[in-house]
């Protein structure tokens, strides 16, 4: 054993496998769809994030295409150097305009505009106020930022003007993050209450929209059109690696909060430009959307199907009113069986345990898209009552 061996690495992963969530990746073998090829088998696949069916769209494809042939594959550089093409300025342009704001600017991720975001516009002196249940790549934009963090229960608004209440003396800039919409649940951040309380108090209000853009709103313009709250809400991120169906992540606002990205946004000023077909792809997609909200439509009528059809068959789908419908096993054994299950009945539902999800809160998670079709979603309902009552988890 030398020093070139990582075993410090080995042994942490043997406790992961310990631990029973050591896990290998499922591979995708076809393109994103209703029905995939994963693993070797052609199944329905009820685990992607996209859900509009733009991944693999004809005009998505065609505007990449045709970008590539007149743009080349890379950027080139950072977009302050010399790396920002008329595509990205154009796909921002069109952004602010789905959006309703004075402007946007494109991250290379959803991931990278929460950790680039945050630290720029929170710093020492300044607090953050945290749902219990954000994102990841909110916490980590959380502790890039110098700012006190402080966390309220789950979209829990008593808790939430406590805490607000504790810090407002104490802090400069005092800003409240959520997600728009929770990955895990499918539940929307309750934003009206949020803006209120932030209004009243003098707080900043900051949503990232990642799972509701696309999705939530006309024609997928994100939570603060679903509830009409234009203009108050400080700071929108929304994400193109989802619904939206390439890559991508970006920030909506005020344009004062634009021109400061452009100098303090770090992902933005050190790290390259996406490639122009991603930008062409993008802006090809936010054309549909603006066009027609027909993929919204069916994607909530999709979603509506397939949650209601669980419920009758009896499964716990927690607290979902989104295209997210968890189906909540509670022993993180029985979630994994039922997954594995499935899949041999022809459906990939992944399974989500601890500690991504609490304690007996272990689940199989569907998400929808609009390009299943009711027969797509009558056959994995039969697999589910079939393995279903095999597990006991109905009757
Ligand atoms: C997926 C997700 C992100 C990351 O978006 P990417 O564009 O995939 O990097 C950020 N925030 C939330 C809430 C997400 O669900």
């Amino acid at each position: 054993m030398g020093i070139h061996d990582l075993d410090f690495i080995t042994q942490r992963i043997d406790e992961l496998k310990e631990q029973g969530v050591y896990r290998k990746l499922a591979v995708l073998e076809s393109p994103s769809g209703p029905r995939s090829v994963i693993n070797g088998k052609s199944v329905i696949n009820l685990s992607s994030n996209n859900y509009l069916g733009l991944a693999n769209h004809p005009r998505l494809k065609k505007a990449a295409m045709e970008a590539l042939e007149k743009w080349g594959v890379g950027a080139g550089a950072v977009r302050t150097i010399i790396g920002n093409m008329t595509i990205h300025e154009e796909l921002e342009r069109k952004l602010a305009e789905f959006k309703h704001v004075e402007a946007v600017l494109v991250f290379q991720s959803g991931f990278t505009a929460n950790a680039g975001v945050i630290p720029a516009v929170v710093d020492k002196g300044d607090v953050i106020i945290s749902d219990e249940l954000n994102h990841a790549s909110i916490i980590d934009g959380c502790r890039l930022s110098r700012a006190d963090v402080v966390r309220y229960k789950h979209s829990d608004m008593e808790d939430l003007e406590r805490v607000i209440k504790e810090v407002k003396d104490k802090y400069n800039t005092k800003l409240i993050i959520t997600d728009g919409v929770f990955s895990m649940d499918g539940d929307i951040a309750k934003l009206p209450e949020i803006v209120e309380l932030a209004e009243k108090y003098g707080c900043l209000t900051y949503v990232d929209d990642a799972h509701a853009s696309g999705v939530l709103g006309r024609s997928g313009r994100g939570s603060a059109d679903h509830f009409d709250l234009h203009g108050r809400v400080d700071i929108q991120i929304g994400t193109l690696s989802k619904a939206i169906g390439v890559v991508g992540g970006y920030v909506a606002g005020r344009r004062n909060l634009i021109e400061w990205l452009n100098h303090r946004g770090r992902p933005f000023l050190f790290s390259t430009a996406a490639p122009p077909a991603i930008a062409a792809a993008c802006l090809e997609a936010i054309n549909i959307l603006s066009e027609s909200s027909e993929l919204t439509d069916k994607l909530w009528d999709n979603a509506r199907y397939l949650k209601k059809g669980l419920n009758d068959l009896g499964f716990n789908t927690g607290k979902s009113e989104t295209p997210i419908t968890p189906v909540i096993t509670g022993e993180d054994r029985t979630a994994i069986e039922l997954s594995k299950r499935l899949f041999e009945e022809g459906v990939f539902a992944q399974s989500i345990v601890y500690p991504t999800v609490p304690k007996d809160g272990a689940r199989v998670r569907t998400i929808v898209t609009a390009a299943h079709t009711k027969e797509d979603l009558d056959e994995a309902l039969r697999a589910f009552e079939k393995v279903g009552k095999e597990l006991n988890l109905i009757k």
